[in-house]
């Protein structure tokens, strides 16, 4: 294994920043819950450090969300030392090792994931015999990347195995061990080795790692729908999505995980607009962005990636919404497209399309129509089937096709008529 320290040395490549790092003044490190949890994971000669996506996140000043925690305390001893701290104990993944602890504070529930040190005894994708032991750096080296396998103890010291903050420093999203045998164990490790290069590199991808991902391309066919979903729509909306789904699809990866051809380019073209305009970047109009919007490739996608109901409702009306409205589109037009279809389905249809041109990210008109879509308010039809029925229409079929031939002369008319007039249409 590369760079491999002895377990308890602080790590002593950190640059300024780093070193610099005072984690007692992170907010998320003085969370009471946490540090409760600490205090009694750490009693009696047990050891227990915060490692993972916390750690990473705190070095690199981002936002933390979830805290892991490693242990040397079985997973017995870490369910009973919780439990007589007050906290709630759920089984995440016991024969890994992994249990929750969870304590209730103001009505809402704090939950920390707590993992024995654990080797990788024998792995099957996402199953793996595992060995409980008290090693830091055999918990190190089944990690995936350097970055993730940074622990941080209750005082707030960095044990650094591996070498992973000389890694983030140059944003180095490096295998721990050799790159082949580490994806073997676990083809996601593929996407996770792109997802985080996409996330937390700098656009260069680790040359080893990447030689061993396309050498191992074929082991993508073996893993499940949800793991390749949730790591390719991390991926999507990542900071530097555009230069690693580039080198992707340069060994033909993207297309063979999504089964279809693929427009990198026009992805990136949104991207940009996204940023230039300062839209929310979102994973399902990227999807769409990428991909050409045929129903064959929606069912093939739908499939593939296993897309929840509201992720594939949102890639359909983007599908429909596509070549609707070009610049300079008109007020009655906009608010057509508004009235059928709503705002966010005609913006994504509006923006892929514009991603698809030539036209550059700073373009006024562009930028106009899309001001529109975003600021115009959507109409409302002013009448309902009971106005209707007030006025005569007998109940049943008739009412709809009463409302069907308003509302169509309404939308002739720029949805301006109101409530009288089409009444005096009855
Ligand atoms: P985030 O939660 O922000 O996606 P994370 O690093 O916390 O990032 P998790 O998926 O929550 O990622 O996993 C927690 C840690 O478990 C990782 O940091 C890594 O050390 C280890 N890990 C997770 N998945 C794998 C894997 N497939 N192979 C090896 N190690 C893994
Ligand atoms: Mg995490």
């Amino acid at each position: 294994m590369r760079d491999q320290r002895s377990q308890d040395k602080p790590a002593d490549c950190l640059s300024g920043s780093h070193r610099a790092a005072d984690f007692h003044a992170m907010d998320w490190f003085g969370n009471p819950v946490l540090r409760d949890l600490l205090t009694v994971l750490n009693a009696d000669g047990a050891c227990t450090r915060i490692v993972g996506g916390a750690v990473r996140n705190a070095l690199l000043g981002r936002p933390v969300n979830d805290v892991d925690l490693a242990t040397t305390l079985l997973p017995e001893q870490t369910k009973a030392a919780a439990a007589a701290a007050g906290f709630k104990t759920v089984d995440t993944g016991l024969s890994h090792g992994t249990i929750t602890a969870i304590r209730q504070v103001d009505g809402a529930f704090q939950a920390v994931e707590v993992t024995t040190l654990r080797h990788d005894v024998e792995t099957f994708g996402r199953h793996a015999k595992v060995a409980f032991t008290d090693d830091w750096s055999a918990d190190a080296a089944r990690r995936d990347f350097t970055m993730n396998a940074i622990y941080v103890d209750q005082q707030g010291e960095l044990f650094d195995p591996v070498g992973g903050v000389c890694d983030l420093e140059t944003r180095t999203v490096r295998f721990v061990g050799d790159p082949d045998d580490r994806i073997e164990e676990d083809f996601l490790r593929i996407l996770r080795f792109f997802r985080f290069s996409a996330q937390y590199g700098n656009g260069i991808l680790e040359p080893a790692g990447l030689a061993a991902c396309v050498r191992k391309r074929a082991g993508l066919a073996s893993l499940s729908a949800e793991r390749i979903r949730k790591e390719l729509f991390s991926l999507l909306v990542a900071p530097f999505a555009c230069d690693v789904l580039r080198a992707m699809e340069s060994y033909g990866l993207l297309s063979d995980i999504l089964g279809t051809v693929v427009s990198v380019d026009v992805l990136c073209r949104l991207a940009m607009i996204e940023e230039h305009q300062g839209y929310d970047v979102d994973q399902v109009r990227r999807l769409g962005a990428l991909v050409p919007l045929t129903s064959l490739d929606q069912r093939g996608l739908k499939k593939r990636l296993r897309l929840s109901n509201s992720q594939s409702e949102a890639l359909a009306a983007a599908a429909k919404t596509a070549g609707i409205l070009r610049p300079p589109a008109g007020i009655a037009d906009v608010t057509a497209a508004l009235y059928s279809h709503g705002r966010r389905p005609v913006l994504d249809g509006v923006l892929i399309d514009w991603s698809k041109s030539d036209v550059r990210e700073n373009d006024d008109v562009w930028i106009d129509l899309c001001a529109r879509i975003s600021n115009q308010p959507v109409p409302e039809f002013p009448l309902g089937g009971r106005d209707l029925v007030d006025r005569g229409v007998p109940e049943g079929p008739q009412v709809g096709r009463a409302l069907r031939r308003l509302e169509a002369y309404w939308l002739q008319r720029d949805c301006i008529p109101g409530k009288v007039e089409l009444l005096q249409q009855l």
